[in-house]
């Protein structure tokens, strides 16, 4: 620091990073009656979670409890313990097993979350030890962001492409009624009355105020910090780590461009998101990247890593040494007026019945069904020998018309703009689409006819797709044998590209199950903390299940809000 005089502000804690993360760190701190200040980069708040579906991975969770869905601390633990082996840190883990189910309750009690049971939202390998066929992934409620009054304006969107309509959200509660809009009077009275509230809306506010998914959970938590007096600065990255006698006595932040020093009597916590937009550490720890492979970014461009950086600058260490570095997620990219593309992760599409996903080869890859995170690493596999990794989801038209294909939705959106633009490309034979594609056309004529010999079946024996109650909750309910399968007979056909993407990273900044970050030699940095993304994920780079990221964001925010608290 310069000698020159610099604006100084006090607090008990400091917080940086507007996410899940940072604000369950903040409203917990604040119950525990402690004074915090909020700082953000961008200028925006919300973070990757407000791109998110804010789903979380809670087991032993009331709601479970309320429903009569039996589930307990030991399957929980050997879920964990059989999924991540030996990259399982034993007491992180038993800290976030033993703190979520407290963390929900109280951010419930105080109004801060709403989350409803998903019953039949399997973990996502079920069948492993301790797997849950369902019950442990939360979905959170909608919320009203007119409550946020004018910070409505300051909340990040989340992805156009996953807001029909110029700006409507489409929560996983209303995905059932989007594919059955046509069919069903129910589902076609919930659509139109949330379209009715969008044009309502529109008429004074940028997008809608129905707010769904990660967007309704951060418009939530913020309105609570507001109400209980936490200050939120915008454009105020915290840029340097300030330290007295080897304890984290603050943090300069860097306000609207103009110096602040921060002391934070109690502790910093370091909510920044990861490094998703660090082109040079990620080329370090992606294994495509590295090998000067493809790779588009997903969770917004402020997520830099500075939360790593400033925590190996105050002793930190950076814990790269998980399965996968970053949690995967395929993506396409939706042409935009302007030139630019804007990309569309795909959870759903993959793994319903009329789809399969090809290399260049026309040759599938993967079981589709499974999660995102075992798709891409299939995909980077099968592309090894290629200059680019990419894949095709391809379907038939009846599929297309009942699910859509990534960011087109099912019936009534019309899919000549989306093939006019280039994002979906069309053939009326397996072989044109290939040709469309730039796909082998053989290859791809007889993937489609081996599939379609078993799929009336139900049978998928190269893949074992709908094999498990996580792929088959992904399927279309009720289509039988199997809701993931359907042979593609009704042209045309269709196909969008994917390549790698991420929702975040993984490896981050070592840190103990009280959520300090911890050096060298494993000892806590005193007064400093990581949660969320920012810290190396308890999952060590696996993802077992739904909201295996934001529900273990909030309750190790939750846990550094509790030790901060308590007395030395
Ligand atoms: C489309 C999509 C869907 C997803 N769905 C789910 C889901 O349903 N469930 C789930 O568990 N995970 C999901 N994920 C992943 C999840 O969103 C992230 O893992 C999670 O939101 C990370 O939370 P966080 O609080 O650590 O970081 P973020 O939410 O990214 O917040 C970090 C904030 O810190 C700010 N920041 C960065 N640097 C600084 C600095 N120097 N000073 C101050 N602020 C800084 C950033 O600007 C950002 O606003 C999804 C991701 C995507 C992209």
């Amino acid at each position: 620091m310069s000698g020159a005089k610099i604006e100084t502000v006090t607090c008990d804690v400091l917080v940086a990073g507007s996410g899940a993360a940072g604000f369950a760190t903040a409203l917990a701190a604040s119950l525990h009656g402690l004074d915090v200040l909020m700082v953000e980069k961008e200028p925006l708040f919300g973070g990757t979670t407000a791109f998110s579906a804010g789903v979380i991975w809670i087991p032993i969770n009331g709601h479970q409890k309320a429903a009569g869905v039996s589930d307990s601390r030991e399957a929980a633990l050997t879920y964990l313990t059989s999924h991540v082996g030996n990259r399982l840190d034993r007491a992180k883990a038993e800290a976030f097993v033993d703190t979520a189910p407290a963390m929900l309750d109280t951010f419930e009690r105080e109004d801060f979350v709403e989350y409803e049971l998903a019953a039949t939202w399997a973990d996502y390998h079920p069948d492993e030890p301790g797997g849950s066929q369902g019950g442990r992934s939360l979905v959170p409620t909608e919320y009203d962001g007119r409550k946020l009054g004018p910070w409505f304006e300051k909340l990040r969107p989340a992805l156009t492409t996953m807001m029909p309509l110029g700006g409507m959200m489409v929560g996983r509660n209303d995905l059932p009624h989007v594919f059955k809009m046509t069919q069903s009077a129910r589902s076609a009275w919930h659509i139109t009355r949330m379209v009715a509230r969008h044009a309502h809306d529109r008429l004074g506010h940028s997008r809608g105020t129905r707010l769904v998914n990660g967007n309704g959970l951060i418009a939530r938590l913020a309105v609570h910090a507001f109400a209980r007096g936490v200050p939120l600065w915008l454009n105020a990255p915290i840029a340097e780590i300030v330290s007295n006698g080897g304890r984290v006595t603050g943090a300069i932040v860097q306000r609207e461009g103009k110096p602040v020093h921060v002391t934070a009597r109690r502790g910093v916590v370091l909510a920044c998101g990861g490094f998703p937009a660090d082109a040079d550490l990620k080329r370090k720890v992606y294994g495509h990247l590295a090998a000067g492979k493809n790779h588009q970014l997903l969770p917004p461009s402020g997520n830099t890593g500075d939360g790593v950086r400033l925590a190996q600058a105050a002793g930190g260490v950076f814990h790269g040494d998980v399965h996968e570095p970053a949690a995967w997620a395929p993506v396409s990219l939706v042409p935009q007026r302007d030139g630019s593309t804007v990309p569309f992760p795909h959870f759903f599409d993959r793994g319903k019945p009329g789809y399969v996903s090809v290399d260049r080869r026309g040759q599938r890859f993967v079981n589709e069904a499974q999660s995102y995170h075992v798709y891409v690493p299939a995909m980077v596999e099968a592309c090894r020998n290629d200059p680019v990794v990419e894949a095709w989801v391809v379907c038939d038209h009846r599929a297309i018309r009942s699910f859509g294909l990534g960011a087109l939705g099912p019936r009534p959106m019309r899919i000549a703009p989306f093939v006019r633009s280039g994002y979906v490309k069309m053939g009326q034979t397996p072989a044109a689409l290939a040709q469309a594609c730039g796909i082998d056309p053989s290859g791809l004529s007889k993937t489609i006819a081996d599939f379609n010999a078993l799929a009336a079946k139900g049978e998928d024996p190269a893949f074992h797709r709908g094999s498990d109650a996580y792929q088959r909750f992904n399927g279309a309910p009720g289509h039988k044998p199997n809701p993931c399968i359907a042979p593609l007979l009704t042209p045309p056909f269709y196909a969008v590209r994917v390549v790698p993407g991420e929702l975040g990273t993984f490896a981050g900044i070592a840190t103990n199950a009280n959520a300090q970050v911890i050096d060298t030699h494993g000892q806590p940095v005193p007064g400093l903390y990581a949660a969320g993304n920012d810290a190396a994920s308890v999952m060590g780079g696996t993802y077992p299940a739904a909201g295996i990221t934001i529900g273990p964001a909030m309750t190790f925010g939750f846990i550094a809000a509790r030790h901060i608290a308590a007395p030395a």
